[in-house]
């Protein structure tokens, strides 16, 4: 049974423990010549998971494209836009590369981010799916188990759902939000939500823009990348 620690490194059964980077300055300085005063770095890093890659094509868009494609291309599209906001980006994947549910949330917990964005794309419903996990939610222990890590996360991720189902209703795009078990996610120690997204559609529910259309793909992840902006703000952070 894998287990993470919570102050910042991973244990695997009882061995090899890995000292994560905590981002914070551990070094002591070195006699100064003169007082500094240094306030401590507020550290925010982001995850963006593409969903899918490699042999696991995910599912196939109406326009023929394949989901791992449509969900990689947004995922450089959000990277970009969140890395131009000055916020610190880590990818899953950069490229068509196969990745397994644990080797993602190792990802993630290496990377101890304030929020993960796993990225979907479906042909079924409208506009975005927001998921969490369907955990239970428990507090946030020292040690956890690697399979329900995210338990200790259920509220904060439920919270991280809100910011990002504000933005994206406000900005006019329909959202559905569910709770699902999530493989990947659920052994994930930090906010995480599932962004699916699916066509745009008119009132007569006919497609408008497919999920991999670049424009729309353009629209949703800026939305997207405000409400991180907004959770960060809001001072979400552990
Ligand atoms: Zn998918």
């Amino acid at each position: 049974m894998r287990w993470i620690e919570c102050g910042g490194r991973l244990v695997t059964g009882a061995a090899a423990a890995v000292v994560l980077s905590t981002g914070i300055n551990a070094q002591q300085p070195t006699a100064p010549a003169q007082p500094t005063v240094t306030a401590p770095q507020s550290r925010f890093v982001v995850v963006v998971d593409a969903a899918h890659g490699g042999d696991d094509t995910g599912g196939h868009l109406n326009d023929g494209q394949l989901e791992k494609s449509a969900t990689l291309a947004m995922s450089v599209r959000l990277r970009s836009l969140l890395s131009a906001r000055g916020i610190q980006v880590v990818t899953t994947r950069e490229s068509d590369q196969s990745l397994t549910p644990d080797q993602r949330a190792d990802i993630a917990n290496r990377a101890r981010a304030q929020a993960c964005i796993s990225l979907h794309a479906a042909e079924t419903g409208s506009g975005t799916h927001l998921f969490a996990s369907s955990l239970g939610s428990s507090s946030v222990a020292k040690f956890m188990p690697w399979k329900t890590a995210q338990s200790s996360f259920v509220t904060r991720s439920l919270a991280l759902a809100g910011v990002l189902n504000s933005a994206l209703t406000h900005g006019g795009t329909p959202v559905t939000l569910g709770r699902t078990a999530l493989p990947g996610i659920d052994s994930m120690a930090c906010p995480a939500v599932v962004v699916e997204l699916a066509p745009a559609r008119d009132a007569d529910k006919k497609t408008t823009s497919e999920p991999d259309d670049l424009n729309y793909q353009a629209q949703i992840a800026a939305t997207l990348a405000a409400a991180i902006l907004e959770w960060r703000v809001e001072g979400h952070q552990p």
